[in-house]
C-alpha cells in the first residue's frame, strides 16, 4: 500500500509530466524519495518517470558506441581500477589509427554517436584531434569525448577538430565527500573545466557515483540539485563497483534499487537530458540496464572498443559484455529496448535542451 506522504510528495513536486524542469526541489523531499525502498512508492516514482521521459524525450532509447581508446591514468582515485598506483592493471594505448578503425565498427552498425573515452592519459591532443577529423571525413556521427581534465587548449583544439559533445563527471558535488575519493585534486577544477566546455560550445555530459564510502542521501539529494541547475545534456550515474586493486576494494557496492531512484529523480527534475542504462548497473548481480530505462533512462552505449583490449579497460571488475565479439552487440541492443518497452532511435541524438540555450535571433 502506497503511504499517502509519499504520493503527496511526487504529486506536489511533479504535478505533470508535460511540466518543464524542476531545478529548486527541497533538499528533504528528494531525501526522503531516495530513502524509501517500498515497492510500491519505487513503481509510482519510476512510472512517473518514465511518463515524464516519454513526454519530453519521446518513448525511445538512443544508442552510442563506446571506443575506450587507454587505459593510462595519471590520477588515483580510491574506486577506480585504473588508477596509476594499481601495478595489475593492464595498460593500453589506441592510435588515431586505431580509433578511426572502431569508428568504422560504430558506422557499420549504424549508431550515430561515438564516445572516445579513456583515463586521464595525458594522450596526446594532437593525435586525438587527428582521430577526430579522421573521424569527421570518413563518417556521419556525432564525436563525444571522456578524457577528463585537461588544459582550455586541448578542449579547444578537438572542438575545431570537430567534436560535439564532451562527459566530465563528477562524481559527487560535496567539496568533502570529492577529496575524499580522489587524492590530491579539488571538485573547483572539475568545475571549472565544465565550465570552460560550455564556453566553448560542448553539449555538456556530467554525473555521479551511487554508494562510494562516506555518501549519505543528502549528498545524493545536493547532487541531483547540482545536476538539474547546470542544464547538463546528458548525465550518467551507476552504483559504485568495489576494485579489488584499490584502497575502497574491501568497500560495500553501491545499492542498486538507490541509483534506480537516483535515475528516476534526475528524469522527474532535469525533464529532457539524455540519462544512461549505465554499464555499471548492467554489471552488478544481474543485469538492471532495463530496469533504468523503465526508471526514465534512455541511452545504452554498447562497447565497440576492440575485442582484445576490452577487458584491460578495468575501472570495476566483472564488466559487462567485455568477451563479446565486437560489435556483437546490435541483438542484444535491440532486446534491451524491447523488454523496457521503448523503440530504438540509431540517430546522434542531439542534446534536447540545445534549442533553448541558443540566443534569441
Ligand atoms: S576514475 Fe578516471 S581519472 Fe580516476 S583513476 Fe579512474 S580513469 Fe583515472
Amino acid at each position: 500500500m502506497i503511504r499517502n506522504e509519499y504520493a503527496r510528495i511526487i504529486d506536489e513536486l511533479f504535478p505533470d509530466a508535460n511540466d518543464p524542469a524542476v531545478v529548486d526541489a527541497p533538499e528533504e523531499a528528494l531525501v526522503r524519495l531516495l530513502e524509501s525502498d517500498d515497492p510500491d512508492e519505487n513503481a509510482l516514482l519510476f512510472g512517473r518517470a518514465a511518463a515524464v521521459r516519454d513526454a519530453h524525450c519521446g518513448s525511445r532509447m538512443v544508442v552510442r558506441g563506446l571506443v575506450e581508446f587507454s587505459s593510462y591514468c595519471r590520477n588515483t582515485c580510491f574506486y577506480c581500477g585504473l588508477n596509476r598506483a594499481n601495478r595489475a592493471a593492464e595498460r593500453y594505448r589506441l592510435s588515431a589509427d586505431e580509433i578511426l578503425e572502431s569508428a568504422r565498427l560504430v558506422d557499420g552498425a549504424g549508431i550515430r554517436t561515438i564516445v572516445l573515452q579513456s583515463g586521464e592519459d595525458g594522450y596526446d591532443a594532437s593525435e586525438l584531434a587527428r582521430a577526430i577529423r579522421g573521424i569527421r571525413e570518413h563518417y556521419d556521427m556525432a564525436i563525444t569525448l571522456s578524457v577528463g581534465e585537461r588544459s582550455r587548449e586541448d578542449y579547444a583544439l578537438w572542438r575545431e577538430a570537430g567534436a560535439d559533445r564532451f562527459l566530465l563527471r563528477v562524481e559527487a558535488v560535496d567539496a568533502d565527500l570529492y577529496r575524499s575519493l580522489h587524492e590530491g585534486r579539488e571538485l573547483s577544477t572539475r568545475l571549472e573545466c565544465l565550465e570552460t566546455l560550455r564556453e566553448l560550445g560542448y553539449q555538456v555530459g556530467s554525473g555521479v557515483m551511487v554508494g562510494p564510502p562516506g555518501q549519505t542521501t543528502s549528498h545524493l539529494a545536493r547532487d541531483i540539485r547540482f545536476l538539474a541547475s547546470r542544464e547538463f545534456d546528458m548525465i550518467g550515474v551507476g552504483p559504485f563497483i568495489p576494485h579489488p586493486d584499490t584502497p575502497f576494494g574491501g568497500a560495500k557496492p553501491g545499492d542498486v534499487g538507490l541509483t534506480l531512484r537516483v535515475v528516476a529523480l534526475l528524469r522527474l527534475v532535469t525533464r529532457n537530458a539524455w540519462l544512461p542504462a549505465t554499464t555499471a548497473l548492467g554489471s552488478m548481480d544481474r543485469d538492471y540496464r532495463v530496469d533504468a530505462l523503465k526508471a526514465g533512462a534512455n541511452v545504452l552505449m554498447p562497447n565497440f572498443s576492440p575485442v582484445e583490449v576490452k577487458k584491460k579497460y578495468e575501472i570495476y571488475p566483472g564488466k559487462r559484455c567485455v568477451t563479446e565479439r565486437t560489435g556483437a552487440c546490435a541483438g542484444c541492443t535491440e532486446g534491451i529496448a524491447r523488454a523496457a518497452g521503448l523503440a530504438i532511435d540509431w540517430s546522434r541524438a542531439d542534446s534536447l535542451k540545445m534549442e533553448r540555450r541558443l540566443p534569441a535571433t
